[in-house]
């Protein structure tokens, strides 16, 4: 259940020291939404908002405002924080390290876009229906007569260009395109943006994706793709964790294609999986592992090597795809 704004305008009022979390493997919606929010307590309350990352912010976000202010656990472990705001996170165990410090506020508000998110702060403000967190706060600065500056238009943007895909996704609506066009008043430059976001890809993330593309493979009938990245491929092609981004999306173009996912094996050695599809709901199969997101994409972490993770997910998804084989 939603918190009123009043409540949250409160909190934020109150908080002496504020800290914004991301998610792990933070994305353009996720860094640009926690980057506007900063700006939207700093202009509007006056006082100092601090950011928080589990490791970096991926080098296509580093041409965001503000992008080199993000810390890491270390650099604020002796800090209190009385206000612990979570962006775009859809679930508690999301917030991985920055748990600690979520758990020691007296106050914790989220917000998010993501229909699987439960409500675990103490004040929530979860639109499932928006296109993405940077439309949530969009609409959430406007109710609370929050200026906008060019700033700020920058990551709102950015988050919400990022989060539907370029305007492509189906969660792209007339509320979407409302949110943007009164973000373009303040003099942004959507098409470098765009340049930015799509268009500045280090020459190791292509081959990457040619990697993926021909370890792909198919199954019942052209339905379903998937593929798998292993830590051995990710030395080989001398990636970074961030370049594994997109790669579900382009299985998903092939044409006969219904299901596609990505397993990539993690450091610690377990599988993170990534679902697309077109008909069915994906947050089912991803809930079966603890995952979750949103109904055409979803994902979670299977807590096993990438052969027994590929088998679990065969299982499920048999059902599904059984008519077809
Ligand atoms: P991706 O596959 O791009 O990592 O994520 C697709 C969507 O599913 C995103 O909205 C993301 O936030 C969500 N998602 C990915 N992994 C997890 C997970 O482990 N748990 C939950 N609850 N959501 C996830
Ligand atoms: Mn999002």
């Amino acid at each position: 259940m939603n918190s009123s704004i009043n409540k949250i305008i409160n909190a934020i009022n109150n908080a002496k020291n504020i800290l914004i979390i991301p998610h792990i493997n933070p994305d353009g919606d996720c860094i640009g939404s926690a980057i506007a929010m900063k700006l939207f307590i700093e202009k509007e309350y006056n006082k100092y908002v601090t950011l928080f990352i589990q490791s970096k912010v991926p080098e296509v976000y580093k041409f965001l405002p503000k992008a080199e202010d993000f810390k890491i656990e270390n650099d604020i472990c002796n800090q209190i924080f009385d206000l612990v705001i979570a962006v775009d996170c859809a679930a508690y165990d999301r917030l991985t390290n920055a748990i600690t410090f979520f758990d020691k506020a007296e106050e914790t508000i989220v917000f998010d876009h993501h229909k699987t998110n439960k409500g675990y702060g103490k004040y929530n403000y979860i639109l499932p229906e928006l296109s993405s967190t940077g439309e949530v706060l969009y609409y959430f600065a406007k109710n609370s007569k929050w200026q906008i500056d060019k700033e700020i238009a920058e990551a709102l943007y950015t988050a919400i260009l990022t989060d539907t895909g370029g305007f492509k996704f189906e969660n792209t609506k007339t509320k979407t395109f409302k949110a943007v066009a009164e973000l373009l008043r303040y003099d942004i430059n959507p098409s470098e943006i765009y340049k930015q976001c799509y268009e500045s890809k280090p020459l190791e993330m292509l081959k990457l994706r040619a990697l993926a593309i021909n370890k792909s493979k198919i199954l019942y009938n052209g339905k379903v793709i998937y593929t798998i990245i292993t830590l051995d491929d990710m030395r080989n092609a001398k990636a970074l964790n961030e370049h594994t981004d997109g790669i579900v999306e382009l299985l998903r173009q092939v044409d006969t294609v219904d299901l596609a996912f990505l397993i990539k094996e993690t450091e610690d050695g377990y599988s993170k999986v990534s679902f697309r599809s077109e008909n069915v709901d994906v947050t089912q199969i991803a809930s079966k592992f603890n995952g979750g997101g949103h109904t055409k994409a979803a994902g979670c972490t299977i807590k096993k090597n990438y052969t027994i993770a590929l088998n679990k997910i065969l299982e499920e998804i048999e059902y599904v795809y059984e008519f077809s084989k």
